[in-house]
């Protein structure tokens, strides 16, 4: 075995100058207090293990499991350290020393299992909706977190939509792993509007799970073997554009799948470059936005979703007090620390519902299950939606 904390890069490391300008925008060090629960504490924390001035300990790493991941420190960072980078190695390299906790290690065997096997996640989503028919998944947490299940999201005959009207474009489409289980109808939409964008649509047969959930979550080996095998994938098609409607997916393949740089696009960041056809109808609602972190911090796609759902006629669009600032989603950071998660949703569903608005537009799955359960429980008739879908009104 390599040595201790050999992912972690001294270079990383070093850029922080313990300036403490983003702990005001760390979710955790915001409802703590705690230096240690700060991006600063956790970059020293790591810093020290590196380096073996610091004996590493079951309790300390708790630090890190904390973290987010939201990246939202990166976004403020002066001194543009690479904090996206240093926690994925840092959580790899814990991986490497810690005796794993009974629920951690049940949620990423779970990971393993299912995530990375379309097969047995669509059996499992099969399970869950029937589960939920019912009635049965009312007493355990997970099934009051997750939406009702309805029919998966199907790719076209052929896998191909064509465009509607003039083609200019042909791009790939993401179709993931729990989004076309989770959400199909996010995916209905962003692929319509791709269609009247003047998109030719091919889903590329055997993608799989992109990896993301997999290197948030420290296994960074079957982020690479996923890696390895969507390569492949997408070298056999020709596209413009891979367009991802998820945050999370989008930032996971723009940093870590070298072959497609510069190509794979966020939903919103690519109709903004393209342009969509003239809006039909008006959308007379009150629309709020969240930034998702994968798609705010890590890929800086904030002023198109925004200029996007503002271009709606008739709508009216409120912005939303700290909404760059992390729900406490965070891929499985709502189940494995549920009470850090919740007192950071506790705290956004105050910015949320002051807004007053009908609809509040999201871009990642994750975000939509977290801040539907938070307006659940604040007994809120406000709808949660993919931006796709608020967009897909006017038309
Ligand atoms: S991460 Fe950046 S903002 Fe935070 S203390 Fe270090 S240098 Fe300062
Ligand atoms: S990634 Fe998010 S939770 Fe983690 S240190 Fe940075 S701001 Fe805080």
């Amino acid at each position: 075995m390599s040595a201790p904390f050999a992912r972690l890069s001294d270079d990383d490391l070093a850029t922080c100058v313990h300036c403490g300008l983003c702990l005001d925008a760390c979710p955790t060090f915001r409802v703590t207090g705690l230096e240690t629960e700060s991006p600063r504490g956790r970059i020293y924390l790591m810093t020290q293990w590196k380096r073996g001035t610091m004996k590493f300990d079951g309790q300390q790493v708790g630090h890190i499991d904390l973290c987010l991941g939201c990246r939202t420190c990166e976004g403020v960072c002066p001194s543009g350290v690479p904090y996206g980078r240093i926690i994925e190695a840092g959580r790899a390299d814990v991986e490497d020393v810690r005796r794993p906790s009974p629920k951690r290690k049940a949620s990423i065997l779970a990971l393993r299992q299912l995530v990375g096997h379309p097969t047995r996640l669509r059996l499992a989503g099969n399970a869950t909706r029937l589960a939920q028919k019912a009635g049965l998944t009312s007493l355990v947490r997970s099934g009051r977190m997750l939406p009702r299940l309805n029919a998966r999201y199907r790719p076209p005959e052929g896998n191909v939509a064509k465009a509607l009207g003039e083609r200019r474009y042909r791009v790939a489409f993401l179709v993931g792993c729990v989004m076309p289980i989770l959400y199909p109808q996010s995916h209905h939409a962003a692929v319509k509007l791709l269609q009247l964008a003047g998109c030719e649509v091919w889903f590329p047969p055997e993608e799989r799970c992109c990896g993301a959930l997999f290197a948030h979550n420290g296994d960074l080996q079957g982020a690479e073997r996923l890696r390895e095998h969507n390569a492949r994938v997408y070298a056999s098609g020709r596209f413009d554009a891979l367009v991802v409607d998820s945050a999370g997916c989008g930032a996971h393949l723009k940093d870590f799948y070298p072959d497609l740089k510069g190509r794979v696009k966020d939903l919103s960041e690519w109709l903004a470059e393209v342009g969509l056809p003239e809006p039909k109808r008006d959308v007379k609602v009150r629309v709020t936005y969240q930034d998702a972190c994968h798609l705010a911090h890590a890929q800086k796609v904030k002023k198109q979703p925004r200029d996007l759902l503002r271009s709606l006629p008739g709508v009216e669009f409120v912005e939303m007090r700290h909404a760059e600032i992390c729900c406490g989603a965070a891929g499985l950071y709502s189940t494995l620390e549920p009470l850090m998660s919740r007192r950071i949703l506790d705290e956004k569903m105050v910015d949320v519902l002051a807004t007053g608005a009908d609809v509040l537009s999201v871009a990642n799955p994750g975000c939509q299950i977290q801040l539907e359960s938070g307006l659940r429980s604040q007994r809120s008739t406000m709808h949660v939606e993919h931006v796709a879908e608020t967009l897909l009104r006017a038309y």
